[in-house]
């Protein structure tokens, strides 16, 4: 049986596990047992949602995949071996990386600390937690949100951190006395302009200030002013800044598979790593030039597995980022590599189609759901310009 070996056992490397059956001798290598659902710790952060967010691996497994709790740490893709923290090493025939992203504050001087006074709502649960108990005792002054650098897990997730916090505030009565400065490295609102034309009028109107082209330099908390390196300065009360993000610290053979940010460098349509056919990788951890979100890894892991069969299935570039506008609103940002993000109006039931995630998540998982998400990708397909999108 072919050894299929995945390493990272979070959104992407367990759906693709458990979609792999007969024919395959399935190994997940995953560093923790708590799988935890991302995107709830917005609401978290933001609106003081009970943190039951996290299940164990394990139990969202199918019983043919044997899991080993270790992380690991090595991989030779010219021998074949993936090494773990205990020194044991696993031999495989086809190689998936599925390790995700990670926050890097280190990277910013000043911003190690201010993550670790005012949390951040892109790591754990206790950091969430640290956003709202801050966001909870606020009765006015400046609020600066925004990301550090351009890449960012779930692109729609800024603006929608920004809105909640605008929402919270105004209901709880200090909208009067507060500033909320939303800053961006980009050179609008939401880098998709499509998306951007329905924002920024948003933001506009609840009274939210804009800074462009700020890619924050330094953090001053003693001034308590969030420089950027364009040279533009915002003095805060409370700073909710969203980290840079790296790849796993793996010491891979070559070391050249990943870039200077440890995003492993794979074909953008295939998902082979550089110089690997028998190596994949998959969803965050990955180089390829698309959204790093949940539904980016779910469709890749299809492809993977497609490909894993000997079927020649390409990955097209699909986005489809849910985006809380508050207020009960949400829309979704969509395209791929053929096909540009276009103009969305939000809606009552994208927010609701959001909202039910936190639900479905664990059963797709298990693969239960794939008929009705095959159904959904195929009916909201985004066309290339000039061509009509269809089934
Ligand atoms: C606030 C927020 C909101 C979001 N909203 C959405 C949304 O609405 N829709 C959406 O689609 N996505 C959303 N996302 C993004 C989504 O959560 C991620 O993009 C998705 O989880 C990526 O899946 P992945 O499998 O690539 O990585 P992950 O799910 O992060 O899994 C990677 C796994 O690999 C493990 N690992 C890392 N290094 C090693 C190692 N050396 N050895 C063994 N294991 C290792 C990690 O512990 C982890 O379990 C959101 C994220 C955040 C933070």
């Amino acid at each position: 049986m072919r050894r299929v070996l995945i390493v990272g056992g979070g959104t992407g490397g367990t759906m693709l596990a458990n979609s792999l059956g007969r024919g395959f001798e399935v190994t997940v290598i995953a560093d923790s047992l708590a799988h935890m659902f991302a995107p709830a710790l917005l609401y978290v952060a933001f609106r003081n949602a009970q943190p039951t967010i996290v299940r164990n691996e394990r139990r969202l497994l199918a019983s043919h995949v044997r899991l080993i709790d270790r992380r690991a740490t090595a991989i030779d893709l010219h021998a074949r071996i993936v090494t773990t923290d205990d020194g044991e090493r696993y031999a495989y025939d086809n190689l998936v990386v599925a390790t995700g992203i990670g926050t890097d504050p280190a990277q910013i001087p000043g911003l190690g600390a201010v993550n670790r006074e005012f949390g951040d709502y892109h790591s754990t649960i206790a950091q969430a937690q640290r956003v709202w108990r801050h966001l909870d005792g606020f009765t006015g002054g400046t609020i600066a949100l925004g990301q550090s650098s351009p890449i960012c897990k779930c692109p729609p997730s800024p603006i929608e951190g920004v809105l909640l916090a605008e929402e919270l505030v105004r209901a709880r009565g200090y909208r009067a006395a507060t500033r909320i400065v939303f800053f961006t490295p980009f050179p609008r609102a939401y880098p998709a302009e499509a998306i951007d034309a329905v924002v920024a009028p948003i933001l506009h109107a609840r009274g939210i200030e804009l800074m462009t082209f700020f890619d924050v330099a330094e953090i001053d908390s003693e001034k308590r002013v969030i420089r950027s390196i364009e040279g533009d300065d915002i003095s805060y009360d409370l700073p909710i800044v969203i980290p840079p993000f790296v790849g796993a610290s793996i010491a891979y053979e070559p070391a050249g598979v990943v870039d200077a940010s440890r995003f492993v460098k794979c074909d953008k349509a295939t998902l082979t790593i550089e110089g690997f056919e028998d190596a994949f990788a998959i969803g965050d951890a990955t180089n390829v030039p698309t959204a790093k979100s949940g539904v980016t890894a779910h469709l890749q892991s299809k492809v993977v597995a497609a490909r894993l069969r000997g079927r020649d299935v390409r990955f097209d570039g699909r986005t489809n980022c849910p985006m809380d506008l508050a207020g009960g609103r949400a829309l979704f940002v969509v395209g791929s590599y053929a096909a540009p993000v276009v103009h969305q109006n939000p809606s009552r039931i994208k927010a609701f189609m959001k909202m039910s995630m936190a639900k479905i998540y664990w059963l797709s998982l298990r693969t239960l759901l794939d008929p009705f998400f095959d159904l959904y990708f195929r009916l909201t397909r985004p066309a290339p310009p000039g061509v009509q999108p269809g089934p």
